[in-house]
């Protein structure tokens, strides 16, 4: 059995683990998109290469018909080629010292991505380490505000009953692992 950190918060579960989010079975992944949503580097270059083209088409039909994905927003899409059905692409913040509004928006990014997948009768979902790649963000205090976020959103009912944050690296998954063990 896996050992990976894990916290029940009323009959839902979160989990840490390393890895590859591409790869995972749950019914969606997240993205960490950008406004534009044309794919990009890191993560959310891994899931267009791996989820294949069907994903981008979704991606230009929603941006033609809603314009750019605002900070702090989510959009869903198929998983096409992946294990997972549904992929929640969501905008963090770029990191800019931490006085314009980063925490809230970072907050707001998990909670709309969930917010939708129990829209869609999601009940198992991955989460990468939002924003704190390229957009910058300390990955210590972002994984605060993840695993906060996530928490709070699982105490009220809804679809959602797994919750799995999918760390590429050993920083992100001690700092990821630390914030669970430091939830009451
Ligand atoms: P952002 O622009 O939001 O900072 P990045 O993709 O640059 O997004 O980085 C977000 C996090 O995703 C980083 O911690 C990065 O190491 C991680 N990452 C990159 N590829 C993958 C992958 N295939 N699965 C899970 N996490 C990944």
């Amino acid at each position: 059995m896996d050992n990976n950190p894990a916290k029940l918060i009323d009959g839902a579960r979160i989990s840490i683990v390393k890895g590859d989010i591409t790869k995972m079975t749950t019914d969606a992944i997240v993205n960490a998109a950008n406004s534009g949503l044309m794919g990009g580097g890191g993560v959310d270059g891994a899931i267009h290469r791996a989820g294949g083209p069907a994903i981008l088409e979704e991606c230009k039909k929603i941006v033609s018909r809603q314009g750019r994905l605002p900070t702090g927003q989510a959009v869903i899409t198929t998983g096409d080629r992946m294990k997972t059905r549904h992929v929640v692409h969501t905008v963090g913040p770029i990191w800019r010292g931490g006085d314009q509004g980063e925490p809230d928006l970072l907050a707001s990014a998990y909670r709309e991505s969930l917010k939708l997948a129990a829209e869609n009768n999601i009940s198992s979902i991955a989460f990468p380490s939002i924003s704190t790649g390229v957009y910058g963000y300390p990955v210590e205090e972002a994984s605060r505000i993840a695993v906060k976020t996530v928490a709070s959103f699982l105490r009220e009912p809804s679809s959602i009953k797994e919750v799995i944050f999918v760390l590429f690296n050993a920083e992100a998954y001690d700092a990821y692992a630390s914030a669970l063990e430091e939830l009451p």
